[in-house]
């Protein structure tokens, strides 16, 4: 079965697209906290969420994405349960009214899970979409419906391999993005978002933790009563801390955005991450053997999806792939053919043997 190695090379390139690769040092880091805890001989595991040593981690998580992302004093930062997929549905039950409408935009899977979820709580119009390239492009000239509850969109879809490389910034309503495969992956003024949600799973550490950020003034709009769990006021309010927080996922977090703040903070990582991205986009458009469905400029520097000209040729490739150590570039099951995820945790190295390698596969071929 391809996939799955039978053995493991001495070097691995780990192009997952999530979850997906973290940094070795905050593995081994987060190890030793499996066993003993800020050597309270405890595991971290083991110890109350609203003890002061957890209550540290859980503050300087908080403070460092506020740091990382230099956020205004409007902005909250929450670590929620749920992943993504539960914010589908918590950002329109806290800001869309069963009377309103609500902007989305359709870019390929993840807006359109969006979408289904929100219409559940209100009226939804689509101010673009990009289904009638098969959403290999980002939708340019929004129609945006005037005094509706927000804007939403998915900065970068994880499957379709597109990205935004500009965002609607000039529209009235408040701004919300799904960045759950490209946040602190890019300088962007965050402050100019109201609400920014993010399963951690991809650039900022391990599954089971969702980073939110959210403008506090605009919540607390609607008539909706609110479950509490599902409020974003009772969470901000607690810290966190309503209920049980995915203590190990935070704890991962921290220790992945320490290592991020040590490479330079975003900007040091967006020059990384357009190395890697040019790399291979550039490696991809030399070689007839490959081709990627995406409209350049559209491209994603998180995940580029490709496939070959020649299908039959794909098992061979993904099987000589995985023999030299280079996983997870198998493409969705949705779309087949190939995904390259270049997180910020990807090395350079890792793209560079990917696309050495496809230069020497295609010389064989050729
Ligand atoms: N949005 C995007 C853009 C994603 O890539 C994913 C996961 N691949 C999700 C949402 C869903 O995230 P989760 O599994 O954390 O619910």
């Amino acid at each position: 079965r391809t996939g799955w190695l039978t053995f493991a090379p001495m070097i691995m390139h780990n192009f997952n697209a999530g979850p997906s690769i973290l940094p070795k040092e905050v593995l081994e880091e987060a190890s030793r906290a499996l066993l003993d805890f800020s050597r309270t001989g405890l595991s971290l595991l083991e110890i109350g969420h609203r003890t002061p040593i957890f209550t540290a981690v859980m503050e300087e998580a908080r403070t460092l994405v506020r740091e990382l992302m230099q956020l205004d004093d409007a902005h909250e930062v929450l670590f929620l349960h749920g992943g993504a997929t539960l914010q589908f549905v918590q950002v329109p039950m806290n800001l869309l009214d069963e009377d309103q409408v609500a902007n989305y935009t359709e870019t390929g899977t993840w807006s359109e899970k969006a979408i289904k979820e929100a219409r559940l709580f209100g009226k939804v119009h689509i101010a673009g979409s990009s289904a009638s390239t098969g959403h290999t492009t980002i939708p340019k000239n929004l129609q945006v419906e005037a005094g509706s509850a927000y804007l939403h969109l998915t900065s970068n879809e994880t499957i379709a391999g597109t990205q935004w490389h500009q965002f609607p910034y000039e529209t009235k309503q408040p701004l919300v993005a799904d960045m759950s495969s490209d946040v602190l992956s890019r300088v962007l003024d965050f402050n100019r978002f109201d609400l920014i949600y993010a399963g951690a799973q991809k650039n900022i550490g391990p599954a089971g933790a969702c980073l939110v950020v959210v403008n506090k003034n605009c919540l607390g709009k609607i008539k909706r009563p609110i479950p509490a769990f599902m409020d974003y006021r009772l969470h901000i309010k607690e810290g966190s801390m309503l209920n049980t927080p995915p203590v190990f996922a935070v704890y991962v977090i921290l220790l992945t955005l320490r290592w991020l703040k040590k490479k330079g903070g975003v900007s040091g990582i967006e020059k990384q991450n357009q190395e890697k991205a040019s790399l291979f986009y550039n490696t991809l458009d030399a070689l007839p053997l490959f081709q990627g469905p995406v409209a350049k400029e559209d491209r994603s520097n998180m995940n580029a999806v490709f496939s070959m000209q020649d299908p039959k040729l794909e098992k061979e490739f993904l099987q000589a792939a995985e023999q030299e150590g280079m996983v997870g570039i198998k493409g969705h099951r949705s779309v087949g053919g190939f995904r390259i995820s270049l997180y910020n945790v990807l090395p350079l190295s890792s793209v560079q043997a990917i696309t050495s390698f496809m230069r020497s596969f295609a010389n064989k071929k050729g």
